[in-house]
């Protein structure tokens, strides 16, 4: 029997086996089938060569254009290069001591090249070109489809060595000897729904006869993928909802009203409207869990304090987590701040109904470590602050009623469920999850389906604008110059500046280097040609906060106080460069993301941020919230050798094109690649979906919700389907070895 969870070595042989695992990390025939194709070419197709990514492996459909042979100075060979073209735009293709290509490339042919994307001098290129031509111009891909019996030829996501066509070629002798699977699918809700067979879905999605069983065929497969995630969170959500948590009825006389009566400032209305969903939330035993989204500065810590407060009010405790040990620390400190004379029971001067925030991390020592366990498990603290450390280590709580957990995408849903466990075997804490981060609706669906979602979508008042531009130092080298110069102005005005660099430089890059020198040995001086690149070779990498601050100031920025800043440097010297920067001591500082979170320096109008495209677009968005915090308008400049009309310039187009987090986060699910989308949320869930368009396909995730629902709300265990539960039993396994991955 060849089923889904046959070894594609032991059909296909070791060597192809190898290189499906190697490459791809293929192993049966279960992640063979669901390698589906990118797309499909049709007869006469070529690919758009202007869409093609700098470093990504690409198939191009394409026609050679012509063909040159050289001998080159210095060392004794040939260099044959081919042109091939998409009728608009040509790439190149250069084979060095393959004199013979020269006779198989010949002006007029089509075929399919597959190889990196890299450029040189302007031009693109393949690197390592691997092609197969067609026999005619009147055959093309038509001919080769046919081989496969299929009038579409399938292009799959490919690698060096695979290329689409070996792929191609192992799936149609792995179909040819595979004997199909069982439908998980109750028959009656396929049925109903008017799918195909899995079997067949699985057929049609490689070897389609056209563009309508294509679409049969995604349909089946993104209802598989939306299906078993809904099933896992409606499990999640009921066995939630089976544990009775601890009410927190509101008080009018407690130290949340007296907080409330003494707050500095207005609250917003989202403030308001989010604060009384909250208030209501505690008051019942159902479990609260709860996300909510609001940009940076939109004041989610007073949000999640004043829920906190009506939980000590209830006599109860909250826990605070943050990602990191100096964000704890910053949390703890801002809360005892807001809170005065409210937090300082025991102490002298403490009011009436005080409570006391306890700071609880890593770093603390025995002494304290031991105080601070004590006033966590007697009761004492109100309110415990602290990382993750909270999570792991044996801390216990007398009565825990709330936990607040800030900037989600840090944690995953393990954690949270290791913190839930926490409040002890009957009940489970209320939990609120807060999140800069925007979420569109369908994300916020599946990755926190577990979750209600609000947003806190207005600023409060005085904050100001920030414009943002992209400096394409490929197209426009001298916009680079004009930015420094900007610069210039900026420090003479009496403002200061960022720039942000993606990589801290020195001794994590040694090898990148010698890499470079060794190159330029072997280089043989003819100046032409790039040397042939080692295919595992990436990008050149990005850019160095330690590089860029001695160039900076050699040359652009001489004149100007610079500092750095970033993750090596000792804790004292981080601070005491943060304190110089905000005392204006310094004019320009270079920076990695340590700024990203928890910087204020009002003063500061301009970021530029280097290597743009390295950087995720709500992580740009992050980081541009660092300027504009004062009175004067902030600038952004968005630096990158990204070329015009790629996606990943478009990415930063969209970041300079609305500072609207939510409009972004929309932008960007449309712009990213499927399957990346999960990935960037953090979800653990990232392997599962293949089919699935999260902005797509709000549809079919809004039905499989309610199915999922129907289906666990009959039957929670999923005991009468075991085609379901073994469903669910996927998605829970690739979670799990995710999450193993990343701790
Ligand atoms: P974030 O949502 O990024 O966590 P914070 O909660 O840190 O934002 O709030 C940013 C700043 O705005 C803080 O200094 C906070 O005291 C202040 N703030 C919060 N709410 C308001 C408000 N309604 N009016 C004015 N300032 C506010
Ligand atoms: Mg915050």
């Amino acid at each position: 029997m060849t089923t889904l969870d046959a070894k594609l070595d032991r059909l296909l042989g070791a060597k192809t086996g190898k290189a499906l695992e190697s490459a791809l990390g293929l192993v049966t025939v279960g992640d063979l089938l669901r390698h589906y194709p990118r797309r499909y070419a049709e007869r006469g197709e070529l690919t758009a060569i202007a869409g093609l990514e700098l470093g990504e492996h690409a198939t191009v459909l394409a026609k050679v254009e012509r063909v040159t042979k050289r001998t080159m100075k210095s060392r004794r060979g040939t260099i044959v290069e081919a042109r091939i073209t998409d009728g608009h735009r040509s790439l190149s293709c250069t084979f060095f001591n393959q004199a013979w290509r020269e006779r198989e490339l010949i002006p007029g042919k089509r075929g399919m090249f597959a190889g990196k994307v890299t450029a040189f001098r302007e031009q693109l290129q393949l690197a390592h070109p691997e092609y197969q031509l067609f026999d005619s111009e009147a055959t093309d891909v038509g001919a080769v489809a046919e081989e496969f019996a299929s009038a579409l030829l399938p292009v799959y996501p490919s690698a060096q060595g695979l290329p689409s066509w070996s792929i191609a070629r192992c799936v149609k002798q792995v179909l040819d000897v595979w004997d199909g699977t069982d439908d998980p699918l109750p028959t009656e809700l396929r049925e109903r729904l008017g799918m195909s067979v899995l079997e067949e879905a699985l057929r049609k999605i490689h070897l389609p006869q056209n563009f309508g069983e294509v679409a049969a065929a995604q349909d089946r497969l993104k209802w598989d993928e939306a299906l078993a995630v809904q099933l896992t969170l409606a499990q999640r959500r009921s066995n939630t909802k089976s544990h009775p948590a601890p009410v927190c009825e509101r008080r009018d006389d407690g130290v949340r009203v007296a907080f409330d009566e003494r707050m500095p400032f207005e609250l917003t209305r989202g403030q308001q409207e989010i604060g009384e969903q909250i208030a209501t939330d505690l008051g019942t035993e159902h479990p609260m869990n709860r996300l909510v989204q609001g940009e940076v500065g939109s004041g989610k810590t007073v949000v999640a304090l004043r829920a906190m407060l009506q939980v000590v009010d209830a006599g109860r405790q909250a826990a605070m987590l943050a990602p990191t040990e100096v964000l704890a620390a910053q949390h703890a400190r801002s809360l005892r701040e807001l809170l005065g004379d409210l937090a300082m029971a025991g102490e002298l001067g403490g009011a009436e109904n005080a409570t006391r925030v306890t700071l609880l991390t890593g770093s603390l020592n025995t002494a304290q470590r031991r105080k601070a366990m004590l006033e966590a498990a007697s009761g004492e603290a109100g309110i415990v602050v602290g990382t993750h450390a909270l999570i792991q280590d044996k801390v216990s709580f007398a009565d825990l009623g709330l936990v607040v957990v800030d900037e989600q995408h840090r944690f995953g849903v393990e954690q949270r469920d290791a913190l839930r466990a926490r409040a002890g075997e009957e009940t489970a804490p209320h939990v609120l999850v807060m999140t800069a981060t925007p979420i569109p609706r369908t994300v916020a669906m599946t990755v926190y389906g577990d979750l209600e979602t609000s947003a806190l979508r207005e600023l409060p008042q005085g904050r100001s604008p920030i414009s943002t531009s992209v400096v394409p130092v490929a197209e426009k080298p001298a916009w680079l110059d004009r930015a420094w110069a900007r610069i210039h102005e900026e420090v003479a005005a009496g403002h200061q500046v960022y720039v942000v660099c993606p990589r801290i430089g020195d001794d994590e890059e040694s090898s990148g280097k010698g890499k470079k020198s060794k190159k330029s040995t072997v280089d043989d001086g003819d100046g032409e040609e790039p040397p042939p690149d080692d295919g595992g070779e990436q990008r050149r990498p990005p850019v160095a906060v330690i590089d860029v601050a001695e160039q900076l100031a050699a040359g652009p920025l001489s004149g100007l106080r610079l500092g750095i800043l970033h993750g090596r440097l000792a804790a004292d010297d981080k601070e005491a460069v943060m304190r110089a920067f905000a005392a204006g001591e310094l004019d320009v500082l270079v920076a990695t993301t340590v700024i990203e979170v928890g910087v204020n320096v009002p003063n500061a109008t301009v970021m530029v941020i280097m290597d743009a495209d390295r950087f995720g677009v709500s992580q740009l968005h992050q980081l541009r919230g660092r300027v504009g915090r004062g009175s004067a308008p902030g600038l952004c400049l968005l630096v990158t050798e990204a070329m015009g009309g790629t996606t990943t310039r478009e990415r930063l187009d969209a970041v300079a094109s609305t500072t609207d987090g939510f409009e972004l986060a929309r932008l960007d699910l449309e712009l990213r690649r499927e399957g990346d989308i999960l990935g960037a949320a953090q979800s653990g869930r990232k392997s599962g979906l293949k089919m699935l368009s999260l902005l797509r396909d709000e549809d079919v995730i809004a039905q499989a919700r309610e199915e999922a629902d129907r289906f666990v709300a009959a039957d929670p265990e999923l005991r009468e389907h075991p085609g379901l539960a073994r469903m669910v039993a996927e998605v829970v396994d690739d979670e799990r070895a995710e999450y193993l991955e990343k701790s």
